[in-house]
């Protein structure tokens, strides 16, 4: 299914034509396990890339390989002297002037919510970020959680080219490019895709997955791998009647900024949940994390131990990061957990661009991890010990500052906890301005 969902259809970008038509055919194979498919479509604020240029023109000619973040609009092409940021924290700016300078930003950059504001407020122009994958990577991802346009556009560019306009500048020389972008946001309307396995009672497991990916490649192993599993575990648990009710939910919208889990995450209502699984990017699990939540650690303890001889090498982890689709539910109040599987870096490195291909996801990393995963879910959906929670927001304000991630949370305007004991950016984990679930074990 995988296989096919990436050569018949290319990457899965939220809103075009490959990712309704790729979940058309989810939905088609879902039906032939005997489920009725939802279709939750809801607007949102797409992207189309287009025809972007970011050329060398001193001291040498050359088009760069580069890729926009999504946002990023269109303008008049214009030519500009291209300055280093380092890692554009406030104090990395140079004091020169840097009215219509474009800013290089190394791989380990603040991010982008925090770099953009002041790039702005000197007047430059664009903003290029080195890439931390050499041999030509590039690394498409949003560039602003929200959907707004970004006031300057902002591309990333490869190790190879990025380090070597960074040692000219370092070494003196002059250099500048011409930026011409014409990929532009559209208002735009995508549908998540639920399937309901109804148990005994209508307490509600909730396991999801992000079926959309970058354009760039296929999006196999992010996040067509946590596409499979999901679909595997809907071919496993038909004609189950668990304890609870499963909702296995595909969402979209992931990589512009968690549309498609922001808006599930907005009706939950009072409705009652167990927990929230979120499967991004996860290989074969070497543990299971209670993303901060407290309360699901012994929980988890218990499955873990029953396991016996197939215990999870790494156990039980209570660690949150910033991104992907468990943040929404979290905010919401939901308890949310996730698997500790990394995956083979000479595959993964590839995640974000054009190498992002069917061939990279082995079969049996598939099946062995979803092995472990319904073990999981049928443990969840099943032990009697587990009640409906959702936390307060006091508790869930207090999850977020002792992960560190307040001051996060505030830059892409999530937080809606209002002040508590300010946390100082040194407590931020250095999750840098990589996409979001770089700041997570699994990549
Ligand atoms: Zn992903």
């Amino acid at each position: 299914m995988l296989t096919r969902l990436c050569d018949d259809f290319g990457g899965r970008l939220t809103g075009s034509e490959a990712n309704r038509r790729a979940l058309q055919r989810l939905s088609s194979e879902l039906v032939a396990l005997g489920y009725q498919p939802e279709l939750h479509t809801f607007p949102f604020r797409g992207w189309e890339r287009g025809e972007d240029r970011v050329e060398m023109l001193s001291p040498v000619r050359r088009v760069l390989r580069v890729a926009a973040l999504s946002y990023s609009e269109p303008h008049p092409p214009f030519a500009a002297d291209v300055v280093v940021l380092g890692r554009g924290a406030a104090d990395d700016f140079p004091r020169s002037e840097l009215q219509g300078r474009t800013g290089l930003l190394d791989a380990a950059s603040v991010p982008l919510g925090e770099v953009l504001p002041v790039a702005k407020a000197r007047g430059m122009a664009a903003l290029l970020t080195i890439n931390r994958e050499n041999g030509g990577q590039l690394l498409a991802r949003t560039g602003s959680f929200s959907g707004e346009a970004l006031p300057i556009p902002v591309y990333s560019v490869t190790q190879e080219e990025g380090g070597w306009i960074r040692r000219l500048l370092e070494r003196g020389e002059k250099v500048s490019v011409q930026v011409e972008t014409r990929s532009h946001s559209v208002a735009a309307e995508t549908s998540n895709l639920v399937v309901r396995i109804p148990g005994k009672t209508d307490d509600l497991l909730v396991v999801g997955a992000h079926f959309d990916s970058w354009d760039l490649g296929q999006g196999a192993l992010d996040n067509g791998l946590g596409t499979a599993q999901v679909f595997a575990l809907a071919h496993r648990l038909r004609r189950s009647q668990p304890l609870r009710t499963i909702e296995l939910v595909w969402f979209n919208g992931e990589e512009e900024g968690m549309w498609g889990s922001r808006y599930e995450a907005g009706r939950v209502g009072g409705t009652r949940i167990v927990a929230m699984l979120n499967l991004d990017m996860v290989g074969v699990p070497q543990a299971v994390n209670a993303l901060g939540d407290d309360s699901l650690v012994p929980i988890l303890e218990r499955w873990n131990a029953a396991r016996g001889a197939k215990k999870l090498p790494l156990g039980v982890q209570n660690r949150c990061w910033f991104g992907s689709d468990h943040m929404p539910y979290q905010l919401a109040g939901v308890r949310a957990l996730t698997l500790h599987g990394p995956i083979d870096p000479s595959l993964v490195r590839y995640y974000h661009d054009f190498g992002d291909t069917a061939d990279k996801v082995p079969e049996a990393l598939v099946v062995d991890s979803t092995e472990i995963i319904a073990d999981l879910v049928l443990a969840l959906a099943n032990d009697p010990g587990l009640k409906p929670l959702r936390r307060t927001p006091a508790d869930t304000a207090a999850l977020f500052r002792k992960a560190g991630l307040e001051q996060r949370l505030r830059a892409v305007g999530w937080w809606s906890f209002g002040d508590g004991p300010r946390e100082t950016s040194k407590s931020t984990p250095p999750s840098g301005a990589q996409p979001a679930k770089s700041a997570g074990p699994n990549s």
